[in-house]
């Protein structure tokens, strides 16, 4: 059999991407391990009422702490107690910044399957609109691990698969530590996330390399403040979302 130079389409995912710093693995790479499956228990409740001190920033009811792109009105379906991706309308973002905070969801990938891999219940929870908590619909859909629900975008995988079938309701604990720079702009603190999804550790305090763009490695090459706004992203799927709430993770002896 004669070898050919043209190069096979990997099956999953992509091999002419960057490799991510301190792994053997390629950005996206289909070739890493796909984590394994978990099926959560009961370990977390649903709609469970947000701490005194939290923020609440979706109660089911209306928008008003969420804006769209350049501050123009968010324009997601708001019914039933829930929001959902209006695709095409754009990704929303709280109005408010935080630092170092704890942020609790609810969302549901859509009950009708329609595309596979990236194409299906895509969605993402991004901090500052570049370090994304990957919302993907994750039942029985390979894609590339780094991709998949509750990945750090293109960076790191999930240390299990715990999600639930396509329209059922889950959760996501997300406990971020903000970066920091000195005054010359020098790196002084990574990002760190803590990612708890249906009860399940996906990530403990895990540090992004950076931002989480597609197919290629991020950096800290961009100093921001320590307040970020959260983003959940509209990737042209009807994803759900409710009872969404933010309290800071405070100091110790204050
Ligand atoms: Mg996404």
């Amino acid at each position: 059999m004669v070898m050919t130079a043209t190069a096979q389409k990997p099956k999953l995912g992509y091999k002419d991407t960057p490799i991510i710093p301190g792994t053997e693995w390629h950005v996206h790479d289909g070739d890493r391990p796909q984590p394994r499956v978990v099926t959560s228990g009961s370990s977390f409740s649903h709609q469970a009422a947000p701490p005194s001190d939290a923020i609440v920033l979706f109660d089911g009811k209306d928008l008003s702490q969420w804006q769209g792109g350049g501050g123009k009105p968010a324009r997601w379906k708001v019914e039933g107690g829930y929001m959902e991706v209006a695709p095409k309308s754009g990704s929303i973002r709280t109005k408010q910044g935080f630092a170092d905070f704890q942020l609790h969801l609810e969302f549901a990938t859509p009950s009708k399957v329609e595309g596979d891999s990236q194409g299906r219940g895509n969605s993402g929870v991004l901090i500052n609109g570049i370090y994304e908590v990957q919302v993907l619909d994750s039942f029985n859909n390979p894609t590339y691990p780094d991709g998949q629900a509750g990945a750090l975008y293109g960076q790191v995988p999930p240390l299990v698969n715990a999600s639930k079938e396509p329209g059922v309701w889950q959760t996501y604990d997300i406990i971020f530590e903000s970066p920091s720079w000195d005054d010359s702009g020098k790196l002084t603190k990574k990002a760190n996330v803590t990612v708890i999804h249906n009860g399940c550790v996906l990530h403990h305090r895990r540090e992004f390399t950076g931002n989480t763009p597609h197919r290629t490695n991020g950096d800290y090459s961009r100093p921001h403040d320590p307040e970020m706004f959260i983003q959940l992203q509209d990737h042209s799927n009807p994803t759900r979302f409710r009872n969404v709430w933010v309290r800071s993770i405070g100091e110790y002896d204050k």
